[in-house]
């Protein structure tokens, strides 16, 4: 166990680990230049499963700034001859990675679910996302679109093309391990960038398991490289490298605004998806049944650790009590526990220092005047629960809007109901925190919906369904405290992952001076 002693001082999951004597776990190591290597500091961290921290997923090197330097290099390297390489070849590579997804499937999403906690659908439905972007994303191999506009001159023709950034450092979370890194890797590669990615401490394995498809596939040394680690030591140092023209960042608000100023430092691309305070809006007409499946899902899918979750719902006064009494019924009868085990309806939460997080909110939201703990609000501990970090699915209700559980992402299974009077106030409170992503509304006016619709200043909208549910062909993003304006998916990542070169092609074989020449009929 010589390797296997240090623990990443942040991450409680592995610290929790660290300490019991077993037989050494399985090495995974950084992929560099196109070889597995160990990081020069020797050191490990282990990964364990949160919902049975007895259970070691496997150990991941320690990496120091100095490994990110040599994946830096690499990347670097290998960047003009995968820049060069027909876009629609770079994305032949890709349909075979799509390939390997497929039918890895199951054993990727297994591994997901013990690195990480969600339940075995929804760690398979992690894995078709990244399956659905690859495909979908591979296919701009053949467009990659650009375009053609008249000159403003004679015998002179001008367009546009887009040309990669470069290279480009990938930091992502630990909630949707292969889907998010997949949709930063998949587009930066079919628009001709390398890349180093830098994985969450919670869940490298995912992240190995995207990086290992890619060597299979034949994806060139140096154009992917892994390192894995601390983000204030490699996360930092990728940011901070010279070399590294862009990066793309998804996690908290908190970090995204570090990961911002050093990229502002040095002029840096830096595309951010960070936190989220998401609203169900239910009206006096809606289907109440079908806003509660709508609300247990956005609230307690993932454990409410999505970006996207429905952590507020608000709630017509002539429906509040038939809505929440139906809402406390389905979170009490949910059944958490193990995600591999098929019965369980809701996972573990990520770690130890997320579960004091979030049994500090349940606190606070008791303490706060006027809201009412209506179900859950308790760790479970007990039997099967002893070795892992469960919470009980928590509903607040009679909550007013500016208490700190309706303003601040607490990202765990916990949902606030807010009543109101009207649409008019609902859309205030929605509109009411300082995050941007996701919005939902529940109705049977069309005429309201579209109101809605074009009243809530989100990146993403649903009538009539949860505030989760993003499909790869549409962008993705939030305004104001989640992201600084860029969207991923789509064909909007492309903007993200290329920039744009105008190109003006002057034929007339004499100069012509845009802006101070006259055109003449004759
Ligand atoms: P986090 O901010 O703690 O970590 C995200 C990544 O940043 C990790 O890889 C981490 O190692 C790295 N990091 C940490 N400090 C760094 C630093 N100083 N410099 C560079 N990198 C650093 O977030 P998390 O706990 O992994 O994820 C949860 C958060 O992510 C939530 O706020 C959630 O809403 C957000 N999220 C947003 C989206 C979206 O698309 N908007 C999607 C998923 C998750």
């Amino acid at each position: 166990m010589a390797e296997a002693k240090k623990a990443l001082g942040r991450n409680s999951k592995k610290q929790a680990r660290a300490a019991q004597p077993r037989t050494t776990p399985k090495a995974y190591p950084n992929y560099i230049g196109g070889e597995w290597v160990s990081s020069g500091s020797g050191e490990w961290f282990e990964n364990v499963n949160p919902a049975d921290t007895r259970d070691c997923v496997g150990r991941f090197p320690v990496s120091t700034a100095r490994d990110i330097e040599r994946a830096v290099a690499a990347a670097r390297d290998a960047a003009d001859k995968w820049r060069r390489l027909p876009a629609p070849r770079r994305a032949e590579i890709l349909f075979r990675l799509g390939e390997i997804l497929i039918r890895q499937k199951e054993t990727f999403a297994r591994e997901m679910t013990r690195e990480m906690g969600k339940v075995l659908k929804e760690t398979g439905g992690d894995v078709q996302e990244a399956i659905d972007c690859t495909y979908y994303t591979a296919g701009e191999g053949r467009r990659l679109h650009g375009f053609t506009t008249p000159a403003e001159m004679p015998d002179k023709f001008a367009m546009c093309v887009r040309q990669p950034v470069g290279l480009c450092g990938l930091i992502t979370p630990w909630n949707f391990p292969m889907a998010i890194p997949s949709w930063k890797l998949i587009p930066a590669l079919v628009c001709g960038n390398t890349v180093v990615i830098k994985p969450a401490e919670d869940t490298p394995l995912s992240t190995y398991n995207l990086v290992k498809s890619c060597e299979e596939v034949g994806i060139p040394a140096g154009v992917v490289n892994l390192v894995t680690g601390h983000g204030e030591t490699v996360g930092a140092a990728l940011t901070e490298h010279p070399s590294v023209r862009l990066i793309s960042f998804t996690g908290s608000t908190e970090t995204g605004r570090l990961v911002a100023s050093s990229c502002a430092e040095r002029n840096a691309i830096c595309s951010l998806e960070m936190g989220g305070k998401n609203v169900i809006i239910v009206m006096e007409d809606a289907d109440v049944d079908l806003a509660v499946e709508g609300a247990v899902w956005g609230a307690f899918g993932t454990s409410g650790q999505r970006c996207t979750a429905s952590s507020r719902v608000v709630v017509h006064k002539k429906v509040y009590k038939k809505f929440t009494q139906q809402l406390v019924e389905r979170a009490k009868n949910l059944r958490v526990g193990d995600g591999l085990d098929e019965r369980t309806d809701m996972g573990p939460v990520i770690n130890a220092d997320a579960l004091h997080k979030i049994l500090g909110y349940i606190e606070v939201g008791q303490r706060e005047d006027r809201a009412k703990l209506a179900c859950g609000g308790r760790r479970l501990e007990k039997g099967e629960y002893a070795h892992g970090y469960f919470v009980e699915p928590t509903v607040f209700t009679d909550a007013s809007p500016g208490m700190r559980i309706a303003q601040e992402e607490i990202f765990g299974p916990v949902t606030t109901v807010i009543p109101v009077g009207s649409l008019e106030e609902a859309i205030e409170i929605g509109n009411g925190v300082r995050y941007g992503l996701s919005a939902s509304i529940y109705t049977q006016d069309v005429n309201r919906a579209f109101h809605a619709m074009n009243e809530m200043y989100t990146g993403i909208f649903y009538v009539n369904s949860s505030t989760i549910g993003a499909e790869v062909h549409l962008p993705f993003g939030g305004t104001k405290a989640t992201g600084n304006g860029h969207r991923e998916a789509g064909t909007q990542v492309l903007d993200i992952f290329t920039e744009w070169k105008s190109v003006y092609v002057d034929y007339s074989g004499k100069l012509q001076r845009a802006q101070i020449d006259e055109v003449n009929f004759e």
